[in-house]
C-alpha cells in the first residue's frame, strides 16, 4: 500500500441549527484516508459517523451546515468548490453507498439502466458501451446472469442483490474513494460476510480507498486497515486496526470492545447514553460515562496525543496534561 493520503479531513465541524439550539454533530474531526486502504469509522448510533461522511460530499441539508475545517482531496479543498465542480467529483471520483439500497435505486427504471446512466453522466461513451460496462460491473459485484439481471427492476432483486447493484452503480466511474455507510447492517449474517469479502476484493482490484462506517467492531476486525473511533461528534482514538483492537487506550474504545459478544460470558455495556449535543458536558465529552474520570476531565477538553507512530488518543490518561 502506498503511504499517501488521498483525502485529508482537517478540523471538520458540522452543526445543525435546530429550534432547540445548536447541535455540534461533528466537532473538530481530523483524519487521513490513504491510497488503497479501508478506514473504518466506528461508534454508537448518534456519534457523528454518518454526518462526517455526508460532510465529505457536502450532502448536509438545512438546518445543518459545515461550519469549519478543510477537506482536501488532492490539492482541492472540497469545501471551497462550486456546486458544478463538486458534481464532477460526486459519483465520479468519490462515490457513496448507504445502508438502505432503496434510497439509491429508482424503482421505475431497470437496474442496468441506472448503472449505465451513472456511467454516461460522467463519461463520454455511447449507450452501448455504457450498457456493456454495466453488465461487467454487475458481474464484478457477484450478480449471477448479469445480462438478464441488467433488464430487471430493483423490486426483482433480493436485499443483498440490491446492495450489490448499488455498489456496481457506485463503481460505475471507478472512483478513487468509496464511502460506505453501514452497507451491510440491514442484511443477514451470511450475506454480510459475503459483502465484506466483496469490499476487500474491490479495494485490492481497484486500489481504491474506502471509508467504511459501522457500529460493529466485528466488521472492523474483518476489513479495516485503520480505525477512527467516534463518540458524540469527536474522534476519541485513531490508529491501525491492531493497535485499536488489541491495544485500545481510550476508555470508550475499551468499553466498545467489552461490549463484543464473547465465549467468556455476557458482554458488558457502557453505562449511560450519548449526551445531548445541544448542551454537551464541559471538558471531556465522555466524562459522565467514564469510570476513570478525574477532576481535570470535567474542566478541560483532552486533545489528541500520539502514543506511537500512528496511534492517537484524546484522553488525559495519556500524554501531557
Ligand atoms: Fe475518561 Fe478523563 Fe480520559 Fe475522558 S479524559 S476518557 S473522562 S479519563
Amino acid at each position: 500500500m502506498e503511504n499517501s493520503a488521498v483525502l485529508s479531513v482537517d478540523h471538520l465541524q458540522t452543526c445543525f441549527f435546530t429550534k432547540k439550539g445548536k447541535v455540534m454533530a461533528v466537532d473538530d474531526v481530523s483524519f487521513d484516508l490513504l491510497k488503497g486502504e479501508i478506514l473504518c469509522i466506528v461508534g454508537e448510533s448518534g456519534s457523528g459517523k454518518t454526518v462526517t461522511a455526508l460532510s465529505i460530499l457536502r450532502l448536509i441539508d438545512h438546518p445543518g451546515r459545515i461550519t469549519g475545517g478543510k477537506i482536501m482531496f488532492g490539492k482541492k479543498n472540497l469545501l471551497e468548490l462550486t456546486i458544478r465542480e463538486l458534481q464532477d467529483i460526486r459519483g465520479n471520483r468519490i462515490s457513496m453507498i448507504f445502508q438502505d439500497p432503496h434510497s439509491s435505486l429508482n424503482p421505475v427504471f431497470t437496474t442496468g439502466d441506472q448503472i449505465s446512466e451513472a456511467i454516461t453522466a460522467h463519461r463520454s461513451v455511447s449507450r452501448k458501451e455504457a450498457d456493456a460496462r454495466a453488465i461487467e460491473l454487475l458481474e464484478l459485484v457477484g450478480i449471477p446472469i448479469p445480462e438478464e439481471r441488467f433488464h430487471e427492476y430493483p423490486h426483482q432483486f433480493s436485499g443483498g442483490m440490491k446492495q450489490r447493484a448499488t455498489i456496481a452503480m457506485a463503481l460505475a466511474c471507478a472512483p478513487d474513494i468509496l464511502i460506505a455507510d453501514e452497507p451491510t447492517t440491514a442484511l443477514d449474517l451470511t450475506i454480510q460476510a459475503q459483502m465484506l469479502d466483496l469490499f476487500s476484493e474491490l479495494r485490492k482490484k481497484f486500489n481504491m480507498s474506502i471509508i467504511y462506517i459501522t457500529h460493529d467492531l466485528g466488521v472492523v476486525s474483518e476489513i479495516a486497515d485503520h480505525v477512527a473511533v467516534m463518540y458524540a461528534g469527536r474522534i476519541m482514538e485513531k490508529g491501525c486496526r491492531d493497535d485499536i483492537l488489541k491495544n485500545p487506550k481510550h476508555p470508550y474504545t475499551k468499553g466498545l470492545i467489552d461490549c463484543l459478544p464473547s465465549e467468556k460470558g455476557k458482554p458488558a455495556s457502557i453505562p449511560g447514553t450519548i449526551p445531548n449535543l445541544i448542551n454537551p458536558p464541559e471538558g471531556c465529552i465522555f466524562h459522565p460515562r467514564c469510570r476513570f474520570a478525574m477532576e481535570i476531565c470535567r474542566l478541560r477538553r483532552p486533545m489528541p496525543s500520539k502514543t506511537n507512530n500512528e496511534h492517537y488518543v484524546s484522553c488525559f490518561l495519556y500524554g501531557d496534561i
